[in-house]
């Protein structure tokens, strides 16, 4: 009898799927870089305006609003954006229209580990080049790798860094794949790429509404880059796969960029107390360019991070990584979360672990 190990696709035999999932809901998540700041006015917004009545029928195929309204923002055209449901779609999808089987895909090390993920799902070969010095980019290694498609996330997660520019648009220009250029956390600092994404053939610039637009649990993202390349994402991507009211809420939040810019800069007012604090009690802590902060632990990461569970609060244990034994990436938010973290930390570098 034939079973399911024999039928699987021989590529996913290795691999385990990512888990972000906490059992416990009562849990401050500090885990998933989500924004922590409260809800955005955009969504009570169109929830008070949006046509409910009409939610039978099918939303734009292309959300071809959501991508209008991008376009006059970012000055570029609407068939030069595709709309994804949460950015890890456009990763999926990005992985599904250029990779054959065994071609390279190439990311620097450590990085946000879906990229890895969605190529090896679509049977690439990966090549995992380790970051340099200050967690710069490797990047003679990536380009000799001669990769298919590259993976660059900029700032860097979990790093937190901002690598240097000069060596993203070498990338970019040399490299004779695609280059995924992903700037999930770009809203957080002064970092914008899409000008040097768009004078290259074969870039794509990937963004999200879930990091500091606070739209999460809605699931919206895009990517821009040339039609063409725009053309071939959507010959493989599900139709249809934003809803309606997400798109209204994008939108909506796309015109009243307030209290976007409000979180971020209370953010990061929080990250600067947060390192200093953390910094006090032993940890290394790394300067970000993001909404968390990576810092190696006075302590092993693992009794850590399953100590602090234990006292309601998640944050990432990266010490499998490499480069970061001992390390862990908090999630910055609100003062009172951070606070309840640094309460719950204290005793635990003294040793008092359960
Ligand atoms: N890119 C990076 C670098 C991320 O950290 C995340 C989420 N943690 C994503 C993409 C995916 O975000 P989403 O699917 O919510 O847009």
């Amino acid at each position: 009898m034939t079973s399911i190990g024999e039928l699987k696709r021989r590529t996913l035999e290795s691999l385990t799927r990512p888990s972000y999932a906490l059992s416990n809901q009562d849990i401050v998540i500090l885990n998933n870089n989500a924004n922590l700041f409260g809800m955005n006015p955009a969504v009570q917004e169109v929830a008070e305006t949006f046509d409910f009545g009409r939610l039978w029928a099918y939303p734009s195929e292309n959300s071809d609003t959501l991508r209008e309204h991008l376009a006059s923002q970012l000055s570029v055209s609407a068939d030069e954006i595709i709309i994804g449901n949460g950015s890890d779609e456009l990763l999926d999808i990005i992985s599904k229209g250029f990779i054959n089987p065994g071609d390279v895909f190439c990311q620097p090390t450590p990085t946000f580990r879906m990229y890895r993920f969605y190529a090896k799902v679509n049977m690439a070969t990966i090549e995992e080049k380790i970051l340099s010095e200050g967690f710069s980019l490797p990047v003679e290694d990536i380009l000799s790798s001669n990769p298919k498609l590259v993976a660059l996330c900029q700032p860097n997660n979990p790093t937190g860094n901002l690598f240097d520019r000069n060596g993203i648009v070498r990338i970019l220009s040399e490299c004779e794949g695609i280059v995924l250029l992903d700037e999930a956390y770009f809203d957080f600092c002064d970092s914008d790429m899409l000008g040097d994404v768009m004078d290259c053939q074969f870039g794509i610039d990937v963004r999200t509404f879930s990091k500091a637009y606070g739209l999460a649990g809605l699931r919206a993202g895009y990517a821009v880059a040339r039609k063409e390349i725009v053309d071939n994402l959507r010959l493989v991507r599900t139709p249809f796969g934003l809803n309606s009211f997400t798109e209204a809420v994008a939108i909506a939040a796309l015109d009243h960029k307030d209290w976007m810019k409000a979180n971020v800069h209370e953010m990061k007012r929080e990250r600067q107390r947060l390192s200093e604090e953390l910094g006090s009690l032993g940890f290394r802590v790394y300067p970000s360019e993001c909404n968390f902060i990576l810092c190696k632990s006075p302590v092993g990461s693992g009794d850590l991070v399953r100590n602090l569970i234990e006292k309601g609060v998640a944050i990432r244990d990266f010490g499998s990584y490499p480069l970061l034994e001992d390390h862990v990436r908090v999630t910055v938010g609100p003062r009172e979360y951070m606070d309840m973290l640094l309460e719950a930390v204290a005793p635990l570098i003294n040793g008092e672990f359960s």
